[in-house]
């Protein structure tokens, strides 16, 4: 017999309610189940990178941190010592655990090519030196050194950048020193960390 999701809530509160009328709480049976869930796991603060309200996680690890282990993400919960969330995630944050350890996750550049209609993976080494050559071709070829007034403006309007929501105010920093020079002035980043 299916159950919809109204039935299958009433069904799990009743069941709650039977083990309280039975003479058992089942709370501390469920509250040691997380316990044995993250024990031996090792503890690492970071920041959601969902949205810019950048709530606090913790993140359990498993793994004994010897060269020949992968350590394994076994548990995403907020953190109750974060100021801006104080324990709390949202569902995208509550997810996060799903993010991390998936199969669908792109571990490497990829790179679809002109004309192409797949996308290839590429090394890193290859992707660094790609991009070097066709940023230093596109500012050479759009780079705008006097408007049609005659005034300098030395820019480039060719290039855009982006950040991701998970940058450090120092990489970000970094980003606007490093576009600048280059006369980018198509630029926007997430500077909340
Ligand atoms: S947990 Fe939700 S609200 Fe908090 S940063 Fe992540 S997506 Fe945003």
């Amino acid at each position: 017999m299916g159950l919809t999701r109204r039935e299958f809530f009433r069904v799990g509160t009743v069941g709650g309610a039977s083990a309280m009328l039975l003479g058992f709480d089942a709370s501390p049976v469920l509250a040691q189940a997380k316990e044995l869930k993250i024990a031996r796991t090792t503890e690492t603060r970071s920041t959601c990178p969902y949205c810019s309200v950048s709530c606090g996680v913790i993140i359990h690890t498993l793994g004994d941190k010897a060269k020949n282990v992968t350590t394994q993400v076994v548990h995403v919960e907020g953190d109750p010592d974060h100021p801006i969330n104080r324990g709390t995630l949202c569902p995208k944050g509550s997810s996060l655990q799903q993010d991390i350890v998936n199969d669908r996750r792109l571990l490497k550049p990829q790179v679809r090519r002109p004309g192409s209609d797949h996308w290839e993976d590429i090394s890193w080494d290859t992707a660094i030196d790609e991009i070097g050559h066709l940023v230093k071709k596109t500012r050479d070829e759009t780079f705008i050194e006097k408007d049609p007034q005659g005034h300098t403006v030395n820019r480039c309007e060719g290039i855009a950048f982006t950040g991701g929501c998970t940058d450090t105010n120092e990489f970000n920093y970094l980003v606007v020193k490093s576009m600048r020079s280059l006369g980018v002035c198509y630029l926007e980043n997430q500077a909340r960390v």
